[in-house]
């Protein structure tokens, strides 16, 4: 096939034409979110001005529209994410995906003595919702840790993978190191064990092709806005055993076949667990995203920002001070770091006036902050829509806002 001509691509984002504080926009924060091509502005905007009605409920043009619409976007996710449309759950995203499988799948389950694995690298919305588990279960929460490198250690992970533990959840990709994690070799071995396995896809899913058939966990969690989606979209994947066994969490409309006073009968399959509307414009422009991506072709797209992490990897390593935190052999384009004598936040907000916008801070991992003993790092964070010239216009802004702050 023809190379892709970036350039293009790029303006097919029209956010990237802005300027901020007078400068032209270098948005290197897609790990926070990512910016939405006009395909996807496009058909959230068509889906409120031409078929707009409620999903499920209406016999009506253009309640038959919606669903169809909603409905369409869950199997084009389903495609996207080599799974089937029965075992995909839509939701507002990964924080929610990990919650319900946390309310409904381990909160009756597990059971003082039990142990849940987590990782070092993990976010918060892959740590807080097993904390309440464990504090309404008495089972207890264990840690794999990482190598200077920041990968995990796969031998001490498997030391902890003991009878009593009952799910490993880590992330797929570290929203704040870039280290994509084998996950499935990791979900393997946790499989040999009679273990679960969680595994949070909000970094991965945007960034490289991805087959979770092929990962064999247990249950696998999108965040819909991180892969140029609307916001307030994202879905779990469990395995249909899981989903018929797992007791709904939010009750609503749109989850029931039938409800008495006496009792309920819920829907079957991922209906069980949407009550109430959802987020059906989202949606519409979370199928759009996921045909944008395809298009480009997720090797493509991967290949394209290696070569972008690459290239700032070496113009970064010419900047006095600059500690990368994170050197993963497999790593995605994610560079947290910091600068000798400069405050993370001081670094950030001075890039900003240069018209870059990075991420300042603890990126939602304390424990991780704690583990590399810093209070906060800056972040940069790169997508297929970024170029080479605007790394040079970073790294040129960081060399002068260094400069200020020493
Ligand atoms: N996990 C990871 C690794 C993330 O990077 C994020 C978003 N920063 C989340 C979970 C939470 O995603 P959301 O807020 O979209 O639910």
């Amino acid at each position: 096939s023809a190379p892709i001509d970036w350039t293009a691509v790029r303006a097919d984002f029209p956010v990237l034409t802005r300027e901020v504080h007078g400068k032209p926009l270098i948005y290197f924060d897609s790990a926070n979110t990512g910016q939405k091509p006009a395909s996807v502005i496009e058909a959230v905007d068509d889906f409120y001005r031409n078929h707009n009605a409620n999903v499920s409920r209406a016999v009506h043009a253009l309640g038959s529209e919606a669903t169809e619409a909603y409905e369409g976007a869950r199997a084009k996710l389903a495609r996207f994410l080599n799974v089937r449309v029965e075992e995909l759950v839509l939701c507002s995203g990964t924080t929610f995906a990990i919650n319900l499988v946390a309310y409904s799948w381990a909160l009756p389950r597990l059971r003082a003595g039990d142990a849940i694995v987590l990782t070092r690298m993990e976010h918060h919305a892959n740590i807080v919702p097993w904390q309440l588990v464990a504090q309404r279960t008495g089972a207890t929460i264990k840690v794999a840790e990482i190598d200077a490198r920041g990968q995990l250690d796969l031998n001490q992970l498997y030391s902890l993978l003991t009878p009593e533990v009952k799910l490993l959840a880590l992330t797929h990709v570290s929203n704040v190191l870039g280290t994509v994690n084998p996950v499935r070799e990791i979900c393997r071995e946790a499989r040999k064990r009679g273990i679960a396995t969680l595994v949070d896809g909000s970094q991965a899913a945007p960034h490289r092709p991805l087959d979770i058939a092929a990962i064999g966990c247990d249950f696998y969690a999108v965040t819909g806005h991180k892969m140029s989606g609307p916001t307030g979209t994202g879905a779990l994947w469990a395995r249909r055993e899981h989903l018929d066994a797992m007791p709904p969490f939010i009750g609503g409309g749109e989850m029931i076949k039938e409800v008495r006073f006496e009792g309920t009968v819920f829907a079957d399959g991922p209906r069980k667990f949407e009550a109430g509307t959802p987020n059906i414009a989202g949606f519409v422009g979370l199928g759009a995203a996921v045909d944008y991506l395809s298009a480009l072709g997720m090797a493509h797209i991967d290949a394209r920002e290696q070569a972008l992490l690459a290239y700032a990897n070496e113009a970064l390593s010419q900047v006095p001070g600059l500690r990368i935190f994170g050197q993963a052999q497999e790593k995605a384009a994610v560079i947290s770091f910091l600068v000798e004598g400069a405050h993370a936040h001081d670094l950030a907000t001075l890039l900003d006036l240069e018209g870059v916008a990075i991420r300042s801070g603890h990126h939602c991992a304390h424990p991780l902050m704690q583990h590399f003993g810093v209070p906060a790092t800056c972040r940069a964070s790169l997508a297929f829509y970024n170029t080479h010239d605007e790394i040079d216009a970073f790294v040129a802004a960081l060399n002068k806002v260094r400069k200020l702050l020493a």
